[in-house]
């Protein structure tokens, strides 16, 4: 085994928190190095936002042999398409397992930059009533933080990405650092208007805040509306690490950026009771390595950052780094999703949108805000969009013949609007993620094996959603309304999260405040494993405004020598 440098940071992952800490470590100073498992992106060839479908050799529908071989489970994501498959893992290399009443979507990313390069861009704050839940409710373990102690942070970050949005003054949905907000269209703006009307405001239809730039910003030009963000941007115009962090970091001169490194474990130094770096596999020479630093940053995503800590055992850790408590792994929590509405919005015909916006519509949560319901605890928000249908609504609209065919295309289809909403999953200890004893993925390690299922609560909430999708249309102005659910499949909404939850208490939690962990001082876990409790707003910009936190925490504690 080679031994490697000694640095002042690692940082294991590139992707959404990976970046973050990068950038804010070498930022103040330190001497990071970036351990990415996967290959390098280059944007001048891997962005293919701008290749029509004519251009792809399956024409969009990608080669299906090959999806069921390399990406049965990858090949249910909306995004992992003909364009975008290759931003997502290939599952036979990176095996996971889980029983077979229990099936769970574990949907990843394995490059430079991580899934922040095919994500959603929608960014919402948490609030009080998020943070507080856990402790006023007795549900899991408090949260040793409150709003108040993110705020700046989410500031911070919301100042360098650029959120595009509206501010609305709710409490449930604090109001940010926003650029102008992108357009509603007539029809949204007319359901708005319908619903705070209908709903006294308790219900508020809002435009998607999206981490998508409406202006220049940091060097970064302002979106052109051209709709595929999950294929890239070339202009740079969607946040994602490599449009936006690692280049921030690269700027210092502080970072090195190593891919192809599968980080194997976190080694312990018993002798001064810390990390003291980590091991890694070649990916391609599959050669062991090991890299030291003063301090290790986990933000290889909630599942894999559990995985590595089960995987690092010692002596003092034979249960894994870092799991005195036994809850490394505990809590997986995703998001409930899939149950919605959608309806004909009568009129506007004179009208049409123009581009593809890049977002949809926000309705916040309003469930358990104000008045207790009696099903169920927490809430929900919605997410969709209206637009006119084109010449594919000859699928579902009877005609046929050549003057049918040419009526779709002379013209646009009547105006639709759809909702489709995004719960709060609560926190269960029997939701775990653990090692599997007989399956390793390429680099022989073994795999994670995940055990989730949604609980009553989130049943009795899913049953909810479509009936207030329903009343929103309603409220809307919409006709034909037709709700919908499916079976939820946990993973697949890509909001895992819990493994490695923050708390006051060592004896329950891993983390304390600051995202460090309770009994190795110079280790800092800082992706979605942290959290203790989901709320119902998508989780990254948490994610990476407690990752800024956690890493000017840690600078700090460096300087003056406490770790
Ligand atoms: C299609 C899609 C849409 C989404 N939409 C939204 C949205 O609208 N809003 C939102 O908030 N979130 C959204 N998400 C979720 C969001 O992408 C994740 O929450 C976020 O990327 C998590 O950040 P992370 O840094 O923890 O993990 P990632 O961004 O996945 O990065 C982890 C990195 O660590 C690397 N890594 C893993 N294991 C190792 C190892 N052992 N050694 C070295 N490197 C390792 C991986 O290769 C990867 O690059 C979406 C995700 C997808 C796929
Ligand atoms: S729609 Fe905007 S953010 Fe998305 S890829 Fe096109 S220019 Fe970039």
């Amino acid at each position: 085994m080679r031994r490697a440098t000694q640095y002042d940071a690692i940082v294991v992952g590139s992707g959404m928190t990976g970046g973050w800490a990068a950038k804010e470590l070498c930022e103040h100073g330190l001497n990071t190095l970036v351990l990415e498992a996967g290959r390098p992106i280059d944007p001048n060839k891997d962005y293919v936002e701008h290749v029509p479908e004519y251009q792809v050799h399956f024409r969009g529908y990608g080669d299906r042999k090959a999806l069921e071989r390399d990406q049965p489970m990858q090949k249910d994501c909306y995004a992992c398409d003909e364009w975008s498959g290759k931003f997502f893992v290939n599952d036979r290399e990176n095996p996971y397992t889980f029983p077979d009443d229990k099936p769970f979507r574990w949907i990843r990313g394995r490059q430079v930059g991580g899934r922040s390069i095919m994500w959603g861009r929608q960014v919402y704050r948490w609030s009080d009533l998020d943070f507080e839940a856990n402790a006023k409710e007795a549900i899991g373990i408090e949260w040793p933080i409150r709003y108040a102690d993110i705020a700046p942070w989410y500031d911070h970050v919301e100042r360098f990405i650029g959120v595009s949005g509206q501010a609305e003054g709710l409490p449930q949905l604090p109001d940010g650092q926003f650029l102008p907000p992108m357009a509603m269209s007539c029809v949204e703006q007319r359901a708005r208007e319908n619903i705070l009307k209908a709903f006294g405001g308790e219900r508020v239809m809002t435009i998607g805040r999206a981490a998508i730039l409406t202006q220049n910003h940091n060097g970064r030009a302002a979106c052109h509306y051209c709709g595929h963000c999950e294929r890239g941007c070339i202009t740079l115009s969607y946040f994602s690490s490599i449009n936006a962090t690692l280049p921030a970091a690269q700027k210092t001169g502080k970072l090195t950026l190593r891919p192809f490194s599968v980080v194997e474990s976190v080694l312990y130094d018993p002798k001064g009771d810390r990390a003291r770096g980590v091991r890694v596999i070649d990916a391609n020479t599959n050669e062991s390595l090991e890299f030291e630093g003063r301090v290790v940053f986990l933000c290889a995503s909630a599942i894999e950052s559990a995985r590595l800590l089960l995987n690092s055992k010692s002596d003092r850790f034979p249960n894994g780094m870092a799991n005195d408590s036994d809850q490394v792994g505990r809590n997986v929590m995703d998001h409930p999703f899939f149950a919605g509405a959608h309806g004909e919005m009568p009129g506007f015909l004179d009208k049409t949108t123009f581009g593809n916006r890049p977002n949809g519509i926000y309705v916040a949560r309003f469930r358990n805000v104000k008045t207790k319901h009696p099903d169920f605890v927490r809430g929900y928000g919605f997410q969709g969009g209206a637009g006119r249908s084109g010449w594919d609504r000859g699928e579902w609209t009877p005609g046929f013949g050549a003057d049918f065919k040419r009526s779709l295309i002379s013209d646009l289809g009547p105006w639709g609007l759809g909702i489709n909403a995004w719960g709060e999953m609560l926190p269960n200890p029997e939701n775990r993620v653990t090692l599997d004893s007989q399956v390793k993925d390429k680099w022989g390690i073994p795999a994670a094996h995940i055990v989730c299922s949604l609980g009553e609560n989130e049943l009795a909430m899913h049953r909810d959603m479509q009936i207030t999708a329903a009343e929103l249309l309603a409220a809307a102005g919409a006709k034909d309304i037709q709700t919908y659910t499916s079976p939820i499949l946990p993973g697949l909404c890509i909001h895992e999260m819990g493994t490695a939850r923050m708390g006051h208490d060592p004896k329950t939690s891993v983390l304390n405040a600051h995202n460090q962990a309770h009994s190795v001082k110079n280790l800092f876990i800082t992706d979605g494993a942290c959290m203790a409790s989901s709320a119902n707003q998508n989780p990254s910009i948490t994610y990476m405004a407690l990752t800024a936190r956690a890493a000017s925490y840690a600078v700090e504690r460096l300087k003056k020598r406490e770790i």
